[in-house]
């Protein structure tokens, strides 16, 4: 329906938005009707007055870029939408302008009403988001671990520079693959039922690296150890997968070395005190949990100071080295054989009674006494040992087995030495 002035000045005032509605008089752009947001879009005090010409309150620059798309609009009856800053004072504001052909009243003169909408929390909104998806992509492009995106088919979409130093592959040639390509084979089979829990789960986050073992596997078909953390977020109401991935295989080597020499005696390469202690805890209660036996022996080298005197301390070094191999070749391979400390060592027998265990001694004595070592000008040096055998009694703890193979050593060596006793 149209609209005197008067209505359409109650109509633009009830409009949320800046609104006018203008007529056109000549060159002229007669303002019928306008709201005091429209006021305020075109400066801080417009000289408004009724029906005054948009020409004559050409202020701002919003009045300029009006009175250039206006007569665009009234020759074509063609709406105009446009998108511009405008200089207010030191600020610019970004304004959403609709330039809408309406009826005139009379069939001749058109009107046109023009609406604006402030876009600045818009613009706002984006120079945020491109703020952030630059500090985005520079954290992910710069970040030491591997950073890999898939889609819920577990296909890679976005690999970056760490992914392609860890992995030998370059985004181009990986983007599009299943994640699984940079598995081993053996994970493979099961990793598709992993994605597909954790897509059903309500979290969006988690280390799966405590879960399970995680392998990468490099272009050129190496392993490697890793750390991987997921999560997961929905793009468009699909879940998108991100992975974290630490090598982390150095730090693995590192560790297992440490271990390594926490638990082997330096001299003999076999294992020390330290692994002997604990591993007597676990059988200790192994037994106690599934009365599982074993038997201990307490070995001594005889006379081995007498050595020491007679050849010197490295003859007594290679000796010592000597016989932890030819032991560590006439014991079984579940027997753990350490190195006690001086020129004792120690042997646990697993699943081992007491008579087995004593003849495993007699068997291991003979052999230590048909050994012969040879020092380096072909001197023979022949040495023997004594052994002290024991089973792990129901009443016993780490420290009395200890103490009871100590003393039936100690009975050997009363015995006479190259000889065993219980
Ligand atoms: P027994 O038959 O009663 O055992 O006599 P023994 O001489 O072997 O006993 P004793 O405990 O008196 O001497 C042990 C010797 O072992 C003394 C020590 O110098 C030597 N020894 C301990 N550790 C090492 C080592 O790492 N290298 C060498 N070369 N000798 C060692
Ligand atoms: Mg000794
Ligand atoms: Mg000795």
């Amino acid at each position: 329906m149209l609209k005197t002035p008067q209505k359409l000045q109650e109509m633009v005032d009830a409009i949320h938005a800046s609104v006018a509605v203008v007529e056109q008089h000549e060159h002229e752009y007669i303002i019928l009707a306008c709201n005091e947001r429209f006021k305020k879009m075109l400066g801080e005090n417009p000289p408004f007055t009724p029906y005054c010409s948009l020409n004559s309150i050409l202020v701002t620059s919003v009045a300029n870029t009006l009175l250039r798309f206006l007569p665009e609009v009234f020759d074509t009856d063609e709406p105009v939408e446009l998108e511009q800053a405008f200089e207010k004072g030191q600020q610019s504001n970004w304004w959403r302008l609709f330039l809408k052909p309406m009826a005139h009243p009379h069939g001749h003169l058109k009107r046109v009403m023009i609406t604006g909408i402030n876009m600045d929390d818009k613009v706002a909104l984006e120079s945020e988001i491109n703020k952030r998806g630059a500090r985005y992509s520079s954290v992910v492009k710069g970040a030491f671990d591997a950073i890999i995106t898939m889609d819920r088919y577990q296909t890679i979409n976005y690999f970056n520079r760490a992914a392609e130093i860890i992995f030998e592959y370059s985004a181009d040639e990986i983007i599009g693959k299943p994640i699984t390509s940079l598995m081993p084979v053996r994970h493979r089979e099961h990793h598709s039922e992993y994605v597909e829990e954790f897509n059903h789960e309500e979290i969006s986050s988690r280390d799966m690296g405590e879960r399970i073992q995680i392998y990468g596997l490099k272009k050129s078909g190496n392993e490697f150890a890793a750390e991987i953390s997921i999560s997961k977020i929905f793009v468009e109401g699909e879940p998108e997968f991100t992975a974290i991935i630490r090598d982390v295989s150095q730090r693995t080597q590192l560790l297992d070395e440490l271990k390594f020499k926490l638990n082997t005696d330096y001299l003999t390469g076999l294992r020390n005190r330290n692994y002997l202690d604990h591993k007597l805890i676990s059988m200790s209660n192994r037994f106690t949990r599934y009365g599982f036996n074993f038997s201990l022996l307490m070995i001594d080298l005889d006379h081995f100071k007498q050595i020491n005197d007679t050849y010197g301390h490295l003859v007594g070094d290679e000796i010592l080295k000597f016989f932890a191999d030819a032991a560590t070749g006439l014991l079984r391979e579940g027997d753990k054989i350490a190195r006690f400390g001086g020129e004792e060592f120690t042997v646990i027998l697993p699943g081992t009674r007491l008579n087995v265990a004593k003849l495993i001694a007699t068997r291991l004595c003979e052999h230590i006494y048909e050994q012969v070592f040879i020092g380096q000008d072909e001197q023979k040096i022949p040495f023997t040992i004594s052994i002290g055998v024991v089973e792990y009694e129901p009443q016993d703890d780490v420290k009395s087995i200890l103490k009871r193979a100590d003393e039936a050593l100690y009975r050997a060596k009363i015995d006479g030495r190259n000889c065993i006793s219980d």
